[in-house]
């Protein structure tokens, strides 16, 4: 079978994923996902960017789980911004970039190989309107133009959702939406982040449950679900506070702001 074949039906099945999560299909949208892949997998050979290879697992695991954004961009205006914060390979950030070309995305990481690597990927997919930079979120937040000017800010696997309410929030401007994919069963932790996401201006969270849709465990691969925060009022000039501190001390309600039930003591 000639490597010509194999991309082909790889692309037609990448092709309805796209669509079943209801995202568009545009000219070079399905060249440039595959070509975001070839890369990354060139660019795993130098440096650690994913754990991640083979094309049937990036699919799967990094291009289709970022697709449940679409709930949220598909409405975007041209030229809405959106800034990923713990991009890694360009996850979901990137692959939204190649899906919404109209938006201007932000890509930023900690870790100043994966920035690298997105840097080299930017210019090799010809994408405009993009841009990689190392930082820590805690830092960049504090500095202009970045503070409250973004429609979107999203997260995939940064943290819990308190630490990614204190990370994303501060970059959203009022009336844009910070948002988290996770996995399924995140109930009880968008529970605890209610107060760290109040703290940072947002409003209650609403949750998307997503089905998964891998071509190889058809119909029944665990539901994902998208964590939404509106941002309602600014955030206050403390958060997010100093680097790795949202990580190591998550906001927590006060003891009085509890829902336990107090013994009184007898
Ligand atoms: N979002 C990607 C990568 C997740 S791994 C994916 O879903 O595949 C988490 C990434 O976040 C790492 O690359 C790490 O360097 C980065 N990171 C962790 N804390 C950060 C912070 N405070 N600021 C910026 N980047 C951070």
């Amino acid at each position: 079978m000639s490597h010509y074949f194999d991309r082909d039906i790889a692309l037609k099945m990448l092709e309805a994923q796209l669509i079943a999560a209801g995202a568009p299909v545009r000219p070079q949208t399905l060249e440039r996902l595959y070509a975001f892949y070839q890369l990354l997998e060139e660019g795993n050979k130098h440096a650690n960017l994913t754990s991640i290879s083979g094309w049937e697992s990036v699919r799967d695991e990094l291009i289709v789980r970022s697709f449940p954004l679409a709930h949220l961009l598909n409405s975007a205006q041209p030229g809405a911004r959106l800034i990923d914060i713990g991009t890694g390979a360009g996850v979901p950030g990137l692959v939204i970039k190649i899906v919404y070309p109209h938006l201007e995305v932000a890509l930023i990481d900690a870790t100043r190989k994966k920035i690298d690597f997105l840097t080299a990927a930017i210019d090799a997919l010809d994408l405009k309107e993009v841009t990689a930079i190392h930082a820590r979120a805690e830092d960049l937040a504090h500095h202009q133009p970045y503070r409250e000017s973004y429609d979107f800010a999203v997260a995939r696997a940064l943290g819990s959702l308190s630490e990614i309410a204190e990370l994303l929030l501060p970059f959203v401007a009022v009336g844009g939406t910070a948002a988290a994919l996770k996995t399924a069963g995140v109930d009880g932790e968008a529970a605890q982040a209610a107060f760290a996401a109040s703290q940072m201006g947002g409003e209650p969270a609403v949750l998307f449950l997503v089905e998964r849709q891998g071509m190889d465990t058809p119909g029944d691969g665990p539901a994902d679900t998208l964590v939404t925060w509106r941002k309602a009022t600014p955030t206050p000039e403390r958060y997010p506070r100093r680097a790795g501190v949202p990580h190591k001390t998550p906001l927590a309600a006060p003891a009085s702001h509890s829902t336990t039930a107090k013994v009184s003591g007898e």
